[in-house]
């Protein structure tokens, strides 16, 4: 790089800087920086195009156009050539502007004489803000040495308006994070929540910009650099050798040592830019690139530069160390995503989590549910627009998140959580009542539960016991497989906090979505109906005998329930009833206690088994409907893609029908049987299910109030004769019947 052009860079920037410490108005600063920028650039003119809102710019400062055409002219993203570079985030230099592909003559600018134009994106961290664009009568392209100064003034004027220096009177912004945004993603988990964001990874903000000693900043640059080399090869030490983790802290090693990252950086820091300032510039140009990537590899490397250079930022800075003690008293933890280890750490404190990316069945959901957090996912840009400490509302039934919200949305939430409080004291009020309909019909409530932290709401929510303990998720959230006696202890801790409670221990469910981060991952072209569950548990049945094992010795001579999940025919089950029975012989000769009533269940979540043998259906002690699995094979519809999963109903005459023909099986041969698939949890389908003849029903702690209070109140052989009615007359959708006939009843429902 020339040094004159260097140096001219340094100067503008150092102008730049000045003109930031100013006092002056927003529209002020805009105008003087279009000016600098030109004179140093020795362009006629400079222009800055920002968004007014996500699909519009508006020309806000000029130097050379028409003064007249400010805050007039607009125009649409991916309009003309500056619409362009806002479009695609890229570079447009032409020479010959007005043949250039896409140019659009706007009059009121008078911008027809100026034949070259230079135009850079304006924006921070993956974020577009705008567009920076200078015009010469002459006509010739700019040097790439011009084109990196240009850009170098767009980062500046990014972290700028970030600083919220163009805010104002008469000013060309609104002040940013100040606004009420209303973002939609989906839910994770249901429920609503208010209070303050805390940024699981608190944004840096960096103030100085701008500096006058490139020797210096490029010696913190190496130093932070050198820093940041140590910490990541001390992850690397203890981490383990095979892991996921070791791959990702592979690719951060490799570009902390990478040279070409860093020569970048330098160059940014001798073009006039602060060490950080250098750091950031690169990472909004790899954030930007994110967006563009098809290939999933290539995305994920950028993930790790975009962490990395978080990382350094924090070092650079100092800033981002925030502990646990700094947290609100109402936290809504906000990330781009999380683990599931992380986010047990945080536990029950947490009132709410949004996540940018995530999906309903990943592991953090998986932890929110236990935890039941509401929880949004894909909210886009939540990461962007919220601050540490702004006031958050957190609607996880509709999977809306109001982030600042004004007067009108925060009562008429406050309004919704304060109903949904009152219910709440209606369910707790019935909390020790059995639970029996109007005419007179028991049906146990059981609650699904997988972690420690859930075992507290056997009380609480007046669950009759668990009908579903995950066991899974003790292998989720941990980094390395537990050994036996880690589970022996848990297992045994459950037993006792249920007190003598039936609770039922589904062996490990794992593969499809279910992944654990420590074992090898297979490379399936279908997980769903691939190697899971007990598939993995009879192929390489040692972790599925440590298992069996632990939950015998768990209970010491108690009663214990056990099932296996996933099974889809006869022999899968007299199988993994054939393991059942080596362990237990094989435990007794070791002279531990045997339970004193072992039942032995399967889950019946493939159609295919509702289809199995008599033999089976007497055989088998238990069965527990996995609704969640079962839907999506009875309608091939994945249950993991939003596209589908809720396109087709539960209360479908055709499912109901084949749930009702499991009914009439289990009740042939005395099988008990039970429905632990979310839908357990939905009054109305858990209604539906009760009138087509379930008695006993699993849920999530939280839904057993409104699943109670609802079957109390309903006649179950009126519910069944309307269902069987409409059926007869070929009527498909059961869910209408019954929601008319609880309208018809005198239920409030919509
Ligand atoms: C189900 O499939 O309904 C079920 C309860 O199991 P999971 O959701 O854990 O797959
Ligand atoms: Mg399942």
């Amino acid at each position: 790089m020339a040094d004159g052009l260097e140096s001219e860079s340094r100067k503008l920037l150092g102008r730049l800087r000045d003109t930031m410490a100013e006092q002056a108005a927003g529209q002020e600063r805009l105008d003087k920086i279009t000016h600098l920028t030109a004179d140093s650039m020795g362009t006629e003119v400079c222009s800055i195009y920002l968004f007014r809102d996500t699909e519009t710019l508006e020309l806000c400062a000029t130097q050379g156009l028409n003064p007249e055409a400010v805050h007039e002219t607009r125009m649409k993203l991916g309009e003309g050539l500056v619409g362009r570079v806002a479009r695609t985030g890229k570079t447009v230099n032409a020479a010959d502007a007005p043949s250039a592909p896409g140019f659009r003559y706007m009059p009121e600018t008078g911008e027809e004489i100026y034949s070259s134009f230079l135009g850079v994106p304006i924006q921070r961290l993956g974020e577009k803000l705008g567009v920076l664009v200078v015009q010469s009568k002459q006509a010739r392209e700019f040097s790439a040495d011009e084109v990196y100064a240009l850009e170098v003034v767009a980062m500046v004027l990014a972290e700028m308006t970030e600083l919220g220096a163009f805010v104002g009177e008469g000013a060309a912004l609104s002040a940013r994070h100040t606004q009420p945004v209303m973002l939609r993603g989906s839910t994770g988990q249901e429920g609503t929540a208010m209070g303050s964001v805390w940024l699981h990874e608190p944004r840096v903000v960096v103030t100085n910009l701008v500096a006058d000693d490139p020797e210096k900043e490029r010696e913190r640059l190496r130093k932070a650099v050198d820093d940041l080399r140590i910490s990541v090869d001390q992850m690397l030490a203890g981490a383990n050798s095979d892991g996921e983790e070791v791959q990702v802290l592979e690719a951060y090693r490799m570009f902390a040592n990478s040279k070409g990252w860093m020569r970048r950086m330098e160059e940014d820091i001798d073009r006039g830019l602060s060490a950080e300032a250098a750091v950031e510039k690169e990472q909004s140009q790899a954030r930007a690139r994110m967006s563009q990537v098809a290939d999933a590899y290539l995305r994920e490397r950028l993930h790790d530069l975009d962490d990395l250079s978080n990382r350094l930022l924090r070092i650079l800075t100092g800033q981002g160390r925030e502990t646990g003690s700094d947290m609100p008293g109402d936290p809504i933890l906000i990330a781009r995503n999380i683990g599931p280890g992380e986010l047990l750490e945080y536990g029950r404190s947490l009132k709410g989590i949004v996540l940018e990316e995530g999906s309903v069945g990943s592991h953090a959901a998986i932890v929110a549910r236990a935890l039941a957090i509401p929880l949004v996912i894909h909210a886009n840009r939540i990461t962007n627009e919220a601050l540490n400490g702004d006031h958050i509302m957190v609607d996880g039934d509709q999977g809306i998140v109001h982030l600042r919200p004004d007067d009108t949305v925060a009562t008429a939430f406050r309004d919704k959580m304060a109903m949904q409080a009152e219910a709440q004291e209606r369910y707790a009020s019935i909390r020790d009542t059995a639970c029996v309909t109007k005419d007179g019909q028991r049906i146990e409530l059981h609650m699904n539960a997988g972690l420690m932290a859930d075992l507290p709401s056997l009380e609480s929510s007046g669950a009759e016991g668990v009908g579903l303990f995950r066991t899974e998720l003790q292998f989720l959230v941990r980094n390395q497989m537990p050994r036996r006696t880690e589970l022996a202890n848990i297992y045994a801790r459950v037993l006792d906090a249920a007190k003598g409670k039936r609770v039922v221990f589904r062996t490990l469910d794992i593969g499809s979505d279910k992944v654990l981060p420590y074992m090898k991952p297979q490379d399936e072209p279908n997980p769903a109906l691939g190697w899971r569950a007990i598939r993995v548990g009879l192929d390489k049945p040692g972790v599925l005998r440590m298992q069996l094992q632990a939950l015998i010795r768990a209970a010491n001579g108690r009663p214990l329930s056990i099932m296996f999940p996933f099974v889809a025919e006869d022999s899968e089950f007299a199988d993994a009833r054939a393991e059942m029975d080596k362990v237990l012989a094989r435990e007794e000769r070791l002279g531990h206690p045997v339970p004193s009533r072992l039942e032995v269940g399967a889950m019946l979540e493939t159609p295919s088994l509702a289809f199995a043998s008599k033999r089976f259906f007497s055989e088998v002690e238990f069965l527990s409907i996995g609704g969640n699995d079962l839907k999506q094979f009875f309608y091939a519809a994945d249950r993991e893609n939003e596209r589908v999963r809720r396109r087709y109903d539960t209360l479908n005459a055709s499912f109901l029908n084949f749930l009702e023909g499991i009914v009439g099986r289990c009740t042939v041969s005395g099988t008990r049987l039970s429905f632990c698939g979310e839908d357990a949890g939905r009054p109305v389908e858990a209604l539906c299910l009760a009138a087509i003849g379930f008695r006993t029903l699993s849920m999530r702690p939280a839904s057993i109030g409104p699943v109670k209070s609802i079957l109390m109140k309903t006649d179950l052989g009126e519910v069944r004769k309307a269902l069987h009615a409409a059926r007869d007359l070929g009527e498909q959708n059961m869910r209408g019947v019954v929601m008319e006939h609880l309208r018809n009843n005198g239920w409030a429902v919509t």
